[in-house]
C-alpha cells in the first residue's frame, strides 16, 4: 500500500466507500463526479501507478479488471444498450488519482 494514496485507502477500507462488489483483488466503487448515468470504478487492491507501471505479473489482474467489469455492465443492466472502458493515462491522459483504475460508463440510453 503506498501512503497518501487516495485509492490504496479506499479498496483496503481505510476510508469508507460503498462497495458494489469486492473480493480478494480489486473493488468497485461509484464515481464520485459521474460522467454518465453509470460511471464505476474498478480499481485494484495492489498499488500501481498506471498502464505505465505494468510488469508482467500484472496481466492476471487485468485480464480480471476486464472481466469483472464485463460483469458490472450486465448488473448495471447496460450490457445490451453498451458501455465504454477507459484507463486514463499519466497527466496529458487526464488522469488524476494515480492508482490504476478502469472506468465503466454508460446507462445513456437503456
Ligand atoms: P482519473 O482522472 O482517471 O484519475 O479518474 C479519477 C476519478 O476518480 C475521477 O473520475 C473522480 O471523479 C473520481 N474520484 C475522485 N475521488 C473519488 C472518491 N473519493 N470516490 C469516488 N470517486 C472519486
Amino acid at each position: 500500500m503506498a501512503t497518501d494514496c487516495l485509492f490504496c485507502k479506499i479498496s483496503q477500507g481505510e476510508i469508507p466507500a460503498e462497495f458494489l462488489y469486492e473480493d480478494e483483488r480489486l473493488v468497485v466503487f461509484k464515481d464520485i463526479n459521474p460522467a454518465a448515468p453509470v460511471h464505476l470504478l474498478l480499481v485494484p487492491k495492489m498499488h500501481i501507478r498506471s498502464i505505465n507501471d505494468l510488469e508482467p505479473d500484472h496481466a492476471s489482474i487485468i485480464s480480471h479488471l476486464f472481466m469483472t467489469a464485463k460483469d458490472m455492465a450486465k448488473q448495471q443492466g447496460i450490457n445490451e444498450s453498451g458501455y465504454r472502458l477507459f484507463f486514463n493515462v499519466e497527466k496529458g491522459g487526464g488522469q488524476e488519482i494515480f492508482h490504476l483504475h478502469l472506468h465503466l460508463i454508460g446507462g445513456w440510453e437503456k
